[in-house]
Order: structure tokens, then sequence, then C-alpha cells
């Protein structure tokens, strides 16, 4: 569990409280577009790398809007009532 205090915290209860999560691989969204950034730790995600301090895979919100790290994840997720959820698929 993390700190009030805790510097990752900015605000994200506004916009990910009770957010429906998938674990995935990380994927571009365009072609212009090729990496995103943890909500919380603002650590990198990209589709390929061999530096271990970037992200390939982690929690990804259903509309692909947001990522989410797997220790982040770990620390945030009771604070934010996150939910996952077992698949991408979009019907319903
Ligand atoms: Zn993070």
């Amino acid at each position: 569990m993390a700190a009030d205090t805790d510097w990752r915290l900015q605000g994200q209860e506004r916009y990910l409280k009770g957010a429906v999560v998938v674990y995935r691989k990380y994927r571009r969204p365009s072609e212009s577009w090729d990496h995103d950034h943890c909500e919380f730790c603002l650590s990198k995600f990209t589709e390929e790398s061999s530096d271990p301090n970037v992200q390939t895979e982690g929690y990804a919100t259903r509309d692909d809007d947001r990522w989410i790290c797997s220790k982040c994840f770990t620390d945030f997720k009771e604070r934010f009532a996150l939910i996952t959820c077992d698949t991408t698929d979009d019907g319903g």
C-alpha cells in the first residue's frame, strides 16, 4: 500500500478510480505515437525494448488511453479500487 504522500499520486483519482484494466502487451496506438507512460511513476511503455526500465506490458484501461505498470498497479489497486478484466473484448 502506498502512502497518501507518495510522489506518484497526482490526482489520478479523477479518472482512474474504479477503472477496469486489462493486463496485456503494449501496442502503439498509431504510426506516429510509439510509446506511453505509466500514469503513476511515468515509466515508459513501448512495444519492444531491451531496457529493463522500459515496460513492454502492463495494465491498460479498456479504452487503451492509460497505462499502469505492474509495480504501480500493486501499490495502488486497492486505493483506486481498480478492477482487472481477463478479456480485451469490447463487446458489451
Ligand atoms: Zn508505474
